[in-house]
């Protein structure tokens, strides 16, 4: 157990019915003796209690946990104190805490620090903890429930376990040389590395789709100007939920809105329209624009019904297998479904009175959940997870081309350390405070 006793608010600030103050370490238990004036509670039973203040005034009546170690989150003594969600209650308490010898309030992350280092939960599991707490959809959820139950984490301990039994096999083919040992080992080795360094470059060929959940689905809005593309952005963004923790960006060409969309975080952008020729400053909007578009995980391309049946070129151009092609200005009655551009079946819109909306927006959801739809595998969901995964594999691909057994399995071994580095089997104390730092107070 670690010496320090540390406390901190796992519930958010601001007014609320209840709120719960944590505290973790060998000095827990005194601390919560210290403020209820009373021995410790039967062990995960909510329990009535007073707490008190070091001068005697009663700070607020509320419920007291007790979870001994282990069986606790952070796997040391813990006690939780449920009181009401007040400034003035929490302050209190804080601040009675404060007073008891030998604790300190928490830093970012320390609780979840503690558990994975007590071994209650392993690196991936944490994040993801972070990750549900700052889900904002129910796909962001789904994802972050799964790796912290444990997906990812197995998943990845289960092909460091594989490659750990092939370095063995290998070891047995160095100590023990030639005469003792069945013929073919080293085939069978190549085999399972090939078939491992398959699996894991499938896993990272995923279409970054869980790196996408977390952080937001790309949505460029493309088209021509005036065709009507700020006038359908603004229909979406009344009709879905707002993200709150993406600040929308706007820039000169392009305005940003984060949306739930059917569960899924969507970054929708509106970019400037597509015109050859323009003045200078338009022609770098629309290069940004193409770029935006190239870069998109979806393209809503717009076209303007006000000239139907012509079409813009320069946005046809860029219509591809993730397009979803709308014409605008429906109202106007020149279009006659079905619409179809250059062989691309086409929505018929108007963000005028609405017509075909419900339509667009089905068709984008229908599109998000196809792509970003959590399927068998968990996915990958962060970039350092991804870089361990690259040099693991590029380890397994040396080792293939290294020349006799012993250099094959230095390789193997520095590719089990990258699989280990994931889940925090192995020399993590240099990443740590940065995966923690992303953690806020309490957790
Ligand atoms: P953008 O340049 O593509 O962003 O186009 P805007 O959204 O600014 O719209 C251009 C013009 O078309 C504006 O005058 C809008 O009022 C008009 N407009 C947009 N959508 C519709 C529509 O569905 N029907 C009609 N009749 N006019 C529209």
């Amino acid at each position: 157990m670690s010496g320090e006793t540390i406390f901190a608010p796992a519930s958010g600030p601001g007014r609320a019915g209840l709120a719960v103050i944590r505290v973790s370490g060998p000095q827990a238990a005194f601390a919560l003796s210290r403020l209820t004036g009373r021995e410790t509670p039967t062990a995960r039973r909510a329990t009535g209690r007073r707490f008190v203040a070091q001068d005697g005034e009663v700070i607020d009546e509320g419920l007291a946990l007790w979870f001994p170690a282990p069986a606790s989150f952070t796997g040391e003594d813990v006690a939780e104190l449920h009181v009401h969600g007040g400034r003035a209650v929490v302050g209190g308490v804080l601040e009675a805490l404060a007073c008891c010898e030998g604790l300190r309030p928490a830093e970012l992350g320390e609780f979840t620090r503690r558990a994975f280092e007590h071994g209650k939960l392993d690196l991936t599991a944490a994040e993801a903890l972070a990750d549900l707490v700052n889900a904002e959809t129910a796909g962001q959820r789904r994802q972050a429930l799964r790796q912290m139950q444990g997906e990812l984490g197995a998943l990845y301990d289960s092909w460091r376990g594989g490659l750990l039994r092939v370095i063995a096999h290998l070891e047995a083919t160095i100590d023990f040389s030639d005469e003792d040992l069945p013929e073919g080992i080293e085939e069978e080795v190549r085999g399972q590395v090939v078939r491992l360094s398959g699996e894991i470059a499938g896993h990272l060929e995923d279409g970054h789709r869980g790196e996408r959940l977390r952080d937001g689905i790309h949505l460029a809005i493309i088209g021509p100007p005036n065709a009507g593309k700020s006038s359908l952005l603004n229909v979406i963004a009344r009709r879905e939920a707002a993200i709150v923790s993406k600040q929308p960006g706007t820039t000169r060409d392009v305005v940003e809105v984060a949306l739930d969309v059917g569960g899924y975080p969507v970054v929708i952008a509106d970019t400037a329209g597509l015109r050859d020729g323009a003045e200078d400053v338009e022609k770098e909007g629309v290069r940004r624009a193409r770029m935006r578009a190239e870069d998109a995980d979806i393209t809503l391309a717009v076209f303007d019904g006000a000239v139907w049946p012509a079409v813009d070129p320069l946005t046809v151009a860029l219509v591809n297998s993730k397009t979803i092609a709308v014409v605008n200005k429906s109202d106007l009655g020149r279009l006659e479904p079905p619409v179809d551009i250059g062989g691309f079946a086409a929505l018929a819109v108007s963000a005028l009175t609405g017509e075909g909306i419900e339509a667009m927006i089905a068709t984008v959801e229908q599109d998000v959940a196809a792509r970003f739809h959590l399927q068998g595998t968990p996915a990958l969901t962060r970039v350092r997870h991804r870089a361990a995964l690259e040099d693991c594999c590029g380890a397994l691909q040396r080792g293939l081309a290294a020349e006799g057994v012993e250099l094959m399995a230095e390789d193997l071994r520095l590719a089990s350390r990258a699989l280990g580095r994931i889940t925090g089997r192995v020399d993590v104390e240099e990443i740590l405070d940065v995966i923690f730092r992303d953690f806020c107070i309490g957790k």
